[in-house]
C-alpha cells in the first residue's frame, strides 16, 4: 500500500456501538468514530437491517434512471437544512468538488471563492486549492487559480478580500482539521449578510461538523442562517461512503443535465444506511449529543490537568490544545495504550469525536484514562 498514512500498530477486526476489537479480542473505546463518521456507533440493529435488505435486493444502477431512495433522502435533507435540491456523490472532497463547480456555474464568470486560513476541504485539485493550509499544498503546486485564504473569524478580513470576481466564500462554522477552532459567536451571521450585500453564494462545510455532530443537525442552525449551499459527507451513512451537496433554488435554477455526473454517487446500499441515519438523529437525540459535549468538557475542565491549555468545541465535537511541548500524536498513542481511540488536529491539538450513544461509563473510561496519561507523563516530565 502507498505510503499516505502513518498508522498505528493495531487493526481492528469487529465493532459494537462505542467499542472495537483487534484480532486478539481486545476492547477499545472508541473516541473517534472513524473521524466523525460512525456517529451512531458501530454495527448498528437498524442500520445494519436495512443495509442488509438493500444488499438481497439490489446494489447499484446508474443514476441514468430514476430513484425513489435517492429522492427520499433528498426530501429529508432539504427539509432539515431549509434549501432546495441535493447532488450525491461519494466523498467529503468530492462534495466540495462538485459545490465549487456549482458556484461557478451559478456565477456567470465569477468564479473566485473565498475561504479560511487553517481550513480543510478536501485532497482533490478543487477542495485543495480550497483548503487554507500551506502544508497540504506542498509539493502540489500550483494550486487552481481563484482562491485565496483569511484568518478564520475576522468579518473584515472577508470583506477585504472580495472583488467583482468573487462567486463564493466557503467556510467551516467549527475548523475540524485546522485545530477545533469554533467561528466567533455572530461570525456566521455577519458572513450571511455580507454575502446577501455582495450576492455572492455563502458555502458551509459541514462534512464534519454535519448530521447532528455538534447538537443541531447542521451546525450551522446553531446561527439561525441558512446558507446557499452545503456540503457534507462523513456521518450521512454513519461508514458507507456517500457525500450530498444541498443547495438553493437559484443555484439549482443554473444546473442542467450533464454539468455535473458520478458513476458511484448516491450508491443503493449508502443511501439505505443513510436514510435510516436521518431518522435516527431526531430532536432527542440532538439534545443528548448537547448534554454529553457540555459534560465531557465540563468534566475535561474539572480534572484541572497540566499541559492543557485550552478546551473548546460544541456537541460532541471536542478539541484539547495541549501546550507546545507536548505531542498530539504522542498523546493519543498513548491513549490508545490505555485502550482509548482518539483524535488529533494538527501538532498540539487532541480530536474528540465520540459516537453519539455513549453512557456514563464510557465517559468516565475516557476521563480516567486520559486524566492517568497526562499524569504519568508529566511524572516523566518533571
Ligand atoms: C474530512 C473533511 C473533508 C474531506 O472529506 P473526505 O471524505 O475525506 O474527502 C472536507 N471538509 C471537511 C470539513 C472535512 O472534515
Amino acid at each position: 500500500m502507498l505510503n499516505t498514512y502513518k498508522r498505528f500498530p493495531v487493526e481492528f477486526v469487529r465493532g459494537n456501538g462505542a467499542f472495537l476489537y483487534d484480532v486478539s479480542g481486545k476492547e477499545y473505546l472508541d473516541f473517534l468514530s472513524g473521524i466523525a463518521v460512525t456517529g451512531l456507533g458501530h454495527n448498528h440493529p437498524v442500520l445494519r437491517q436495512a443495509v442488509i435488505e438493500q444488499i438481497n435486493s439490489l446494489w447499484h444502477v446508474s443514476n441514468l434512471y430514476e430513484s425513489t431512495p435517492q429522492e427520499n433522502l433528498a426530501k429529508e435533507l432539504t427539509n432539515i437544512s431549509g434549501l432546495n435540491s441535493v447532488f450525491f456523490c461519494n466523498s467529503g472532497t468530492e462534495a466540495v468538488e462538485a459545490a465549487i463547480k456549482f458556484a461557478r456555474k451559478w456565477g456567470k464568470g465569477r468564479y473566485k471563492i473565498i475561504s479560511a486560513l487553517n481550513s480543510f476541504h478536501g485532497r482533490t485539485y478543487g477542495s485543495l486549492s480550497a483548503t487554507g493550509q500551506n502544508k497540504f499544498h506542498l509539493g502540489f503546486e500550483p494550486m487552481l487559480p481563484g482562491f485565496s485564504y483569511v484568518p478564520f473569524g475576522v468579518i473584515d478580513e472577508f470583506k477585504k478580500a472580495y472583488s467583482d470576481d468573487t462567486v463564493a466564500i466557503l467556510i467551516e462554522t467549527i475548523q475540524g482539521e485546522g485545530g477545533v477552532n469554533v467561528a466567533p459567536k455572530g461570525f456566521i451571521k455577519e458572513l450571511r449578510e455580507f454575502c446577501d450585500e455582495k450576492d455572492i453564494l455563502l458555502i458551509i462545510d459541514e462534512i464534519q461538523t454535519g448530521f447532528g455532530r455538534t447538537g443541531k443537525f447542521f451546525s450551522y442552525q446553531h446561527e439561525n442562517i441558512i446558507p446557499d449551499m452545503v456540503t457534507t459527507a462523513k456521518g450521512i451513512a454513519n461508514g458507507l461512503p456517500l457525500g450530498a451537496v444541498i443547495c438553493s433554488s437559484k443555484i439549482a435554477g443554473s444546473i442542467q443535465p450533464g454539468d455535473h455526473g458520478s458513476t458511484f454517487g448516491g450508491n443503493l446500499i449508502a443511501i439505505a444506511a443513510a436514510n435510516k441515519v436521518v431518522e435516527l438523529i431526531d430532536d432527542n437525540l440532538l439534545n443528548f449529543i448537547s448534554k454529553w459535549g457540555n459534560t465531557l468538557m465540563n468534566s475535561l475542565y474539572a480534572l484541572d490537568l497540566p499541559f492543557v491549555k485550552e478546551i473548546r468545541g460544541k456537541g460532541l465535537m471536542i478539541g484539547i490544545e495541549l501546550e507546545k511541548n507536548i505531542s498530539s500524536k504522542k498523546i493519543a498513542g498513548l491513549m490508545l495504550n490505555e485502550s482509548v481511540l482518539v483524535g488529533t488536529s494538527g501538532d498540539s491539538v487532541i480530536r474528540l469525536l465520540p459516537p453519539f450513544i455513549i453512557t456514563q461509563n464510557e465517559v468516565m473510561k475516557f476521563l480516567l484514562s486520559f486524566k492517568k496519561v497526562i499524569i504519568n507523563l508529566s511524572g516523566l516530565i518533571k
